[in-house]
């Protein structure tokens, strides 16, 4: 069985064709530039040079039309027809509470996710672009959508309501929703085989450290709290993104110095983090070089480390204990020196990482030193498998 993976951005979009009978990926590419100037597509397959077409994209629908040709294409492809695929799953960022779990997609479905584009304005409607597009190219393959919402439904209320006036949850659903959920789920699964415990009996802290960042407290395999809430602007300190700030500083900002709505909003999800606290760069290998002589990027890796450890300190709390700590994502997965920092301070709780197992990158370790109560786990994500992963079960269903 074969399922593609589709993640569509605005201008942008990726996919990767699985075959589900071993879980290897057969072809993953990007398209990039659609409907603007300059439209590439870039497809790598295992084994061969990158197989690059430039060439003219107006909208996804043509992006689609562009990745199915090539993945049948007689020289560049790696299967004879699209009637190969047997299903696509798409990632949707938003779920909204409508959705606890990934869901085949029809007509009911799309009205759920148009309903929830007004909780992520950027990302859902691209999402639904990508999901219309399919259907008009593949009007009778089965399509699926994996929210990145929907690991996090299982949180308790007491975790997901604000303090805010009751009515607007009731109302307007502003609520903790969390995002990153397919990540959490994939490798806390993941941990529970490397560790060859049943997931039921772990309590894990998963921490997705990329570009964006969450933290997730998983116990017995469902999320119970997680560090991103009503967007994925909340939580620790990001690349671009503040993370959480004391609410009133907003209102602060927009009167001392006569901004809008929307020039704050994009200093809070464009130039604050890392980037904002050094004036450097939002890109950690450049922070870490940086921070030998530059005050402000040691800073800005300093607030990062400290946001972190103080959120694991916090889920220890939550779950009553910790079994694991999972480090994933750019920066989870290949900055020993980030993962060092995490843990630092935090032997009170049985964490300690020995030096030699963390000097690792990209790959699955468990770098915990051989005292430590706590393991300490290195997973690389792989989102696009368990998107595939829930295509299949849902399908086959
Ligand atoms: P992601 O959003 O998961 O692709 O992660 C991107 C982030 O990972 C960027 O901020 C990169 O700087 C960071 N990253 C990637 N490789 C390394 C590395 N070797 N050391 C530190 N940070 C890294």
């Amino acid at each position: 069985m074969k399922i593609l993976v589709i993640n569509c951005g605005s201008s942008s979009l990726k996919y990767q064709l699985i075959n589900m009978d071993n879980e290897m990926c057969l072809a993953q590419g990007l398209v990039e530039r659609i409907g603007i100037e300059g439209s590439t597509l870039t497809q790598k397959v295992e084994g061969r040079e990158k197989y690059i077409i430039k060439q003219s994209m107006q909208d996804h629908k043509d992006a689609i039309e562009l990745v199915l040709n090539t993945l049948v294409d007689e020289i560049n492809g790696v299967i004879n027809s699209v009637d190969e695929i047997s299903a696509v799953g798409h990632r949707v960022v938003h779920g909204g509470e409508f959705y606890s779990s990934s869901v085949l997609i029809d007509e009911k479905v799309m009205q759920a996710l148009e309903e929830c584009s007004k909780l992520a304005p950027l990302h859902n409607p691209p999402n639904i672009i990508g999901i219309n597009a399919c259907k008009a190219l593949m009007p009778s393959t089965p399509m699926v959508a994996v929210f990145d919402t929907a690991f996090h439904q299982t949180m308790p209320e007491h975790a997901y309501i604000y303090p805010l006036p009751y009515e607007l949850y009731e109302n307007n659903k502003i609520r903790k929703y969390g995002f990153h959920g397919t990540s959490h789920k994939y490798v806390s699964q993941v941990a529970s085989e490397m560790l060859e415990k049943n997931i039921n009996d772990l309590k894990i802290v998963s921490c997705h450290l990329g570009n964006g960042a969450s933290l997730a407290a998983i116990k017995g395999g469902k999320s119970i709290e997680t560090s991103m809430g009503f967007t994925p602007l909340a939580g620790i300190a990001m690349g671009t993104r503040s993370g959480n700030i004391d609410p009133a500083i907003i209102a602060y900002m927009m009167e001392e110095l006569d901004l809008s709505v929307e020039e704050v909003t994009n200093i809070l999800n464009k130039k604050s983090g890392v980037l904002g606290i050094s004036g450097i760069s939002s890109d950690f290998r450049d922070l870490w070089a940086a921070a030998e002589t530059d005050r402000r990027a040691k800073l800005a890796l300093d607030v990062f480390h400290y946001k972190i450890r103080g959120f694991i300190c916090n889920y220890a709390g939550v779950l009553g204990g910790v079994d694991c700590i999972i480090f994933t994502a750019g920066i989870g997965e290949n900055s020993s020196k980030a993962r060092e920092a995490c843990c630092e301070g935090l032997e009170f709780l049985g964490v300690k990482i020995d030096k030699e197992k963390n000097n690792t990158f990209g790959k699955a370790v468990d770098i915990s030193d051989k005292d430590s109560k706590v393991r300490v786990l290195v997973i690389p994500t792989n989102e696009e498998l368990m998107i595939a992963r829930d295509t299949k079960e849902i399908v086959n269903a």
